[in-house]
């Protein structure tokens, strides 16, 4: 080891040059993370393949501008050097230094990093009078050459910059280490996205220098004075939160004081002045203003919001400035290149654009292109680079380009953008992780592992119950009698993806990254590769598979549980029933079981006999079981109402109304079941790094028009405790129409507060309740196939039978810090993957009604019940679309909506009163009053924006029922319909789109092979089922269960 010193020439905020000595250690031996190494490098982890043709060593200005472009996975070989990392922390922080960090890290981005400055050989000190610059190019060409020397001239290096001067001082020097700028029309001449992305970058950064100098915004405070104001008090840290509907702006303050989120903790900021370069979602600090200006919020009636609970009188709520930002939260944003109508500026040779964000949250955003006219109309992905003090807008750049506006496939892929869902297919690399199963080579199970495990084979009749044509089968059930009829033993046997998915594995990492399967109206992303998904984890009928099994003996009269067992299993499912057949055994049908139809009349009676006793017993317990939660206050919500059914090919060929089938809430149960003694086991084992999930109680005021509403229409409504609201909610039942009971539900639902993973060592033990359930434990452990959540808790479940078995000394999966963190990262991508999916629904929606003529088509006419009185308004539900949105009453005119006689409406001028169950206007044809619960006929049209999503607009034409409706039965077929017309409206479109193809901007390779899956699913019709039932209701509709409510 070899001391040097190492002299670093500082600069303090207040402009001060310092000049500091370090002691710097030198070491013969720092890790080359090559494969061809031949010195004995101590090269744990990632090292990079001997098999390609050269290694990149990027320079610093490549390093710290265009880190983005290292960031295509298409670039192997690439050594980030130390003072290349340096480098970048020191010129663009923290955020972007973590970035790179996590590039290196990335198990799928061939990239190492090089520590030179501590390589004796490769480390040069700096000379006097060389500009930093300078000698970190110095650097950077050492380590290439120590690469080259290292690896024994094996390999050719190739040092990548921006630099001229660089390119003609090293480019000669020594054989086999090349120097080279260009570099991307050099090695990757065909990775036109990263081209695209290098010309944008360097757009921008060539417009950076030509900025004006003339101040727009205060400038923010330094770090240490903003840091030294939270902690006296005089200014307070929260997050910038931008209202969707309004344009307002508010910081929630963190901290223990408000642990709840109350919004009376809030802080306005008023104006983009005020708002001081803030975006949507940065940590901010702010700074009071004086007492004198402090103000209330908007309250008006406006699409989409839902919570009620707040006063409408909104009192004064203190306001501030920001005057620092802690934390950028900038992310990929799509915009929309608004037509050229030569108000835009023109500087030079680029145009500067000002492009439009598709989330109204997001100010305008300056982009530099050449490409402005070719862009018009189109969405873009672009990312913030800056946002000066001398500038109105945030500077940013053009990462690449979704498509036309308005086309369903740019649509699609603006709602995953807008939602960080990144689903690129799975890489070869992932695939390659995969087991083999084909014609040529079956996969088959491996001897040890069956010995290894219990074998159910022969002494169980394993069966599912899943919705006609799935084909992903999960979960399993078995049961029997044991101990000459004394005993009963239930199981539950689900899929063992953790077999196939070893920690750390690069699909491990694809599916935590994932961390669910996300379903949109079109199409769905699966969180693994189908060879599992749908073949080796499926529990299909008739084939040997392995499973992660509970068991439970139960005594057979009281059912109490006396044993349960936990453990890896094998088996092998005998039937593959749907729910509509199953029922049909218990009801005594006469049913077709496909697996029985080659059998001899004898054999087949005795197998459906028995077949018939275990759904029977399997009825008998589910019903206990739920008795059982139904005592302690279990909710049921918004269920099932229509049922869908697929063809071979999974495509809806019709929608049913629900008929209520007890087999769907048996199996539910027992899967409820499952996940709460999973959920014991794992929380015994490991109290403090267990991954469980709870349902916190919710806040009562938020219950208020729930109550109100139902007093109005004569039922009492208990909210003290979820067992007093379910009874209630069982009750308040209009026998003339049972969409009122609906609509309470609904309400009631709204109210409700989201189920949340979370880690035991993080919350006492009284807050594990979940509310929806009634229990006081639970987790997921049912669906391991779409839910990352379960595949962690197959893992805990696996280390705590290790632990019982005495083989393992209790070490837990990971900490608690770690099991946190992740809860956090995988209900942040659930939140996500609702939005999306939602909004994907009004996607298709809005392309829907969009071809239709509002005012001659009868299918833009429904019958639609309000379900929420506002101020200027009513907020309804369309059945028969599943749409809800606002009505208003008051247009800006000041007219009202007036009814005549035979109930059709008209504006004239008039007035508006509004009270808690009902809204009256008057005019000179009189008084016509709205109620909860009332149906009206609606006009439904599209609102159409060309930088925003469309949205629907909802218009009153009649205060009656619309005359085809059947409130008895809502004719749900009309959803899926409507996907249907939208997907072949959008392939004819595509069709004519290609046939003139010429003028269109080439779509990437990545961009065309995003989807994965186009068959239309079912589970685009749950999307209100997970929006307004229990969170939980994952259990009860599982994948292909199509429902709607
Ligand atoms: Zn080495």
């Amino acid at each position: 080891c070899l001391q040097t010193e190492k002299i670093l020439h500082l600069k303090s905020h207040r402009g001060r040059k310092v000049r500091v000595v370090r002691e710097h250690y030198l070491r013969e031996r720092v890790p080359c993370y090559s494969s061809l190494c031949q010195a004995d490098c101590e090269n744990d982890g990632k090292v990079l393949p001997g098999d390609l043709t050269h290694y990149v060593v990027p320079d610093v200005g490549v390093v710290v501008d265009f880190l983005e472009i290292l960031e295509f996975r298409e670039l192997q070989g690439v050594v980030f050097t130390q003072t290349a990392c340096q480098a970048v922390q020191h010129c663009k922080g923290r955020r972007q230094y973590n970035r790179l960090r996590n590039l290196i890290k990335d198990p799928r981005h061939d990239c190492v990093l090089f520590a030179n400055e501590f390589q004796e050989y490769s480390y040069c000190p700096r000379e006097k009078g060389e500009s930093q610059e300078k000698w970190q190019t110095r650097c950077v060409y050492s380590a290439a050459v120590w690469y080259h020397n290292h690896l024994a001239g094996m390999k050719d290096v190739v040092m990548i910059t921006e630099d001229q001067d660089a390119v003609a001082e090293y480019s000669s020097l020594n054989a086999g280490v090349y120097v080279i700028s260009d570099f991307l029309q050099n090695f990757w001449p065909e990775l036109q996205p990263a081209h695209e992305l290098y010309s944008s970058i360097s757009q921008a950064l060539q417009e950076k220098e030509s900025e004006s100098s003339q101040k727009e915004y205060t400038e923010h405070l330094p770090a240490e004075i903003l840091e030294a104001g939270i902690k006296s008090g005089r200014y307070i840290k929260g997050t910038l939160n931008i209202n969707k509907h309004h344009d307002e702006a508010s910081i929630m303050t963190e901290g223990l004081s408000n642990k709840n989120n109350d919004p009376s903790w809030a802080v306005l900021v008023c104006g983009n002045k005020n708002r001081n370069r803030a975006v949507h979602g940065d940590t901010v600090v702010v700074e009071l203003l004086p007492k004198s200006e402090w103000r209330g919020k908007v309250t008006a009636l406006s699409e989409g919001e839902e919570k009620s609970g707040e006063d409408n009188e909104s009192k004064p709520m203190p306001t501030g400035r920001v005057v620092g930002i802690l934390q950028r939260n900038w992310r990929d944003y799509v915009v929309t290149f608004p037509p050229r109508d030569g108000t835009q500026s023109q500087s030079r040779n680029s145009q500067r654009i000002l492009a439009v964000p598709w989330d109204r949250r997001i100010p305008k955003i300056r982009i530099s292109t050449q490409q402005a006219d070719a862009l018009q109309d189109h969405r873009v992905v672009v990312r913030i680079d800056s946002w000066e003090s001398t500038s109105l807008y945030p500077n940013g750049h053009s990462v690449r380009v979704l498509g036309r506006a308005g086309e369903m496939e740019t649509e699609v892929q603006t709602i995953l953008i807008e939602n960080c869902i990144h689903v690129p297919p799975f890489s070869d690399a992932q695939l390659r992780e995969m087991p083999v199963n084909s014609p040529e080579k079956p996969w088959r199970m491996d001897p040890v592992q069956v010995a290894e495990r219990r074998d159910l084979r022969e002494t169980h009749l394993v069966f599912s119950i899943d919705p006609r044509g799935c084909e992903d089968v999960d979960d399993t059930l078995s049961v029997r009698s044991i101990a000459g009829g004394k005993l009963l033993e239930l199981g539950v046997h689900i899929a063992d993806v953790t077999h196939f998915v070893a920690e750390g594995s690069l699909t491990d990492l694809e599916a935590r990254i994932r961390s669910t399967t996300y379903y949109l109206a079109d199409r769905r992303y699966d969180m693994l590769p189908a060879v599992l998904s749908a073949d080796l984890c499926s529990l299909l009928g008739g084939v040997d598979r392995y499973a992660m099994s509970v068991m439970w003996e139960l005594d057979a009269q009281t059912l109490a549980v006396n044993k349960v067992w936990y453990g890896r299993t094998v088996i092998r499912s005998s039937y593959q029933l749907h729910y509509e057949l199953a029922q049909a055994l218990l009801n005594g049908e006469p049913a077709e079981v496909p697996e029985l139809a080659r059998l001899e009349p004898e054999e087949k009676d005795a197998k459906l006999a028995e077949l018939n006793q275990a759904l029977e017993t399997l009825t008998h317990v589910a019903r206990h079981l739920r008795a059982q939660r139904d005592r302690g206050g279990a909710l049921e919500l918004e269920g099932v109402e229509v049922r869908a059914q697929l063809d071979e090919q999974r495509n809806i060929t019709a929608l049913v109304p629900r008929q209520p089938l007890e087999v769907h809430e048996t199996v539910a149960e027992c899967m409820i079941y499952a996940n709460h003694w999973v959920a014991r086991k794992i929380q015994e084992t490991f109290p403090h790094q267990a991954l469980l999930r709870r349902h916190p109680p919710p806040r009562q005021e938020f219950f208020n028009q729930l109550v109100e509403s139902a007093k109005a229409m004569g039922f009492t409504i208990d909210t003290r405790t979820n067992k007093a609201l379910a009874d209630s909610l069982d009750r308040a039942v209009d026998p003339q129409d049972p969409l009122v009971n609906k609509m309470l539900r609904m309400m009631a639902t709204t109210a409700m507060s989201q189920a949340l993973y979370f880690s035991t060592g993080l919350e006492s033990q009284d807050q594990f309740y979940h509310y929806g359930l009634a229990l006081d434990r639970y987790t997921h452990f049912t669906s391991p196939i779409r839910r990352y959540a379960d595949i962690v808790v197959h893992r805990l479940l696996t280390a705590a039978i290790a632990v019982e078995r005495g083989a393992d000394s209790g070490r837990a999966i990971a900490s608690n810090k770690e099991l946190e963190e992740l809860a956090q990262h995988i209900n942040s991508k659930n939140r996500a993957a609702q939005r999306a999916q939602k909004l994907s629904t009004v996607l298709f929606q809005c392309l829907y009604f969009k071809e239709r003529d509002p005012q001659t088509d009868p299918q833009c006419v429904a019958d639609a019940i309000v379900y929420s009185i506002r101020n200027n308004g009513l907020l309804v539900y369309i059945p028969e679309y599943g749409v809800k949105g606002p009505v208003y009453l008051k247009n800006r005119e000041g007219q009202v909506v007036a009814a005549g006689e035979d109930g059709s409406c008209e504006w004239q001028s008039g007035s508006l009163r509004h009270y808690s169950d009902r809204i009256s206007t008057t005019s000179s044809c009189g008084t016509s009053t709205f109620r909860l619960c009332d149906h009206i006929t609606v006009r439904i049209s599209v609102r159409s924006t060309s930088s925003h999503a469309d949205s629907l607009n909802l218009e009153i034409i009649s205060n009656k029922p619309h005359r085809s409706a059947e409130p008895q039965q809502p004719h749900s077929q009309g959803r899926s319909q409507l996907v249907q017309e939208v997907v072949r409206q959008a392939e004819e479109a595509q069709q004519q789109a290609q046939e003139k193809a010429a003028r269109r901007p080439k779509l990437s390779r990545e961009e065309r092979e995003f989807s994965q899956s186009k068959t239309p699913n079912l589970y685009s019709l749950l999307e209100e089922v997970r929006e307004l039932a229990l969170m939980d209701l994952d259990t009860a509709a599982r994948v292909c269960v199509t429902s709607a409510s």
